[in-house]
């Protein structure tokens, strides 16, 4: 489904449609995402991986990119990316970027004035820089009409810390928004509409929530960082290193693949590669996906 000329991908879930807009996409060693991995690592599952989520040097293909749902009532987006013109990231290919997003959300037919609700699943730097655009030399809000739903718990989290980079996402992805008077605070339980719900998955971050999308019987997940690539699924022990409470990052990935293996359930993976939707299977007690 991607090509040179657009990067945009459509899901269907009755009465729903989910369309995957790309910020960037690139390859990375594993070591990068998880600490104590390798290359090597990756061997036992290089049959399944390759070639849409591990390439040929075996560096994890990973894929930063909005999803915009459509529901009967809401144009919604789910988690903004890294976003143009950002500084003081700690990964120095995020920073001072122009890259063409906004012009991708257009050819997906989403005007930054449709969306109704921004969600950012939580408040990594690759979730929320498409928050804010720079106009004038000011942070401004990237969707005007939009409330951006700020998780309570998550903001908690971040809003004292006294990191260097965590300081520069604060200041230019969520403070000018806090200023603007577009955000709706909410918690963990809260249902944009009657198809779209926040579903807690703590642990990469205390506030970390996915994303529920349920027509009748047909349903989507958005992961978030819950899971960041498809090995988890068979590997639900592989920590990131920006997992906060790994125990607790394990616990609850764990649960989720045991609850929607074999299940009619799309698993949207908010940095897996194209195909990006997969489903959880089991095969000779093996955890894996098809598409
Ligand atoms: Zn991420």
């Amino acid at each position: 489904m991607n090509n040179t000329k657009s990067t945009i991908q459509g899901f269907e879930v009755e009465g729903v449609h989910i369309t995957k807009v790309i910020d960037t996409l690139g390859s990375f060693s594993p070591k990068v995402l998880y600490v104590d991995k390798d290359r090597s690592s990756f061997d036992p599952h290089i049959d399944w991986l390759q070639p849409h989520f591990v390439d040929e040097a075996k560096g994890m293909l990973l894929s930063i990119h909005s999803f915009v749902i459509q529901t009967r009532h809401h144009k919604i987006l789910v988690d903004t990316c890294v976003g143009n013109h950002k500084t003081g990231s700690g990964f120095p290919q995020w920073n001072n970027r122009k890259g063409n997003y906004l012009e991708e959300l257009v050819a997906a037919n989403c005007r930054p004035e449709d969306i109704d609700y921004v969600f950012c699943t939580h408040m990594h730097i690759d979730h929320t820089g498409w928050n804010t655009r720079l106009q004038d030399g000011r942070w401004v809000p990237t969707f005007p009409n939009a409330k951006y739903l700020f998780n309570q718990k998550e903001w908690d989290c971040w809003k004292n810390s006294d990191d260097a980079a965590d300081k520069a996402v604060m200041a230019q992805n969520i403070l000018p928004i806090i200023e603007s008077g577009q955000v709706q605070w909410v918690d963990n339980a809260w249902s944009i509409d009657d198809q779209v719900s926040l579903l807690p998955t703590p642990g990469h971050t205390p506030g970390h929530c996915s994303v529920d999308i349920h027509d009748g019987s047909s349903r989507a997940i958005i992961t978030g960082d819950m899971m960041i690539h498809p090995v988890q699924i068979a590997e639900p022990e592989w920590n990131q290193s920006a997992d906060q409470d790994r125990a607790l990052a394990v616990a609850t990935r764990s649960a989720f693949i045991d609850e929607h293996c074999d299940r009619d359930v799309m698993i949207l993976g908010t940095h897996f590669n194209t195909p990006t939707g997969v489903y959880i299977t089991e095969h000779n007690g093996q955890r894996r996906i098809r598409f």
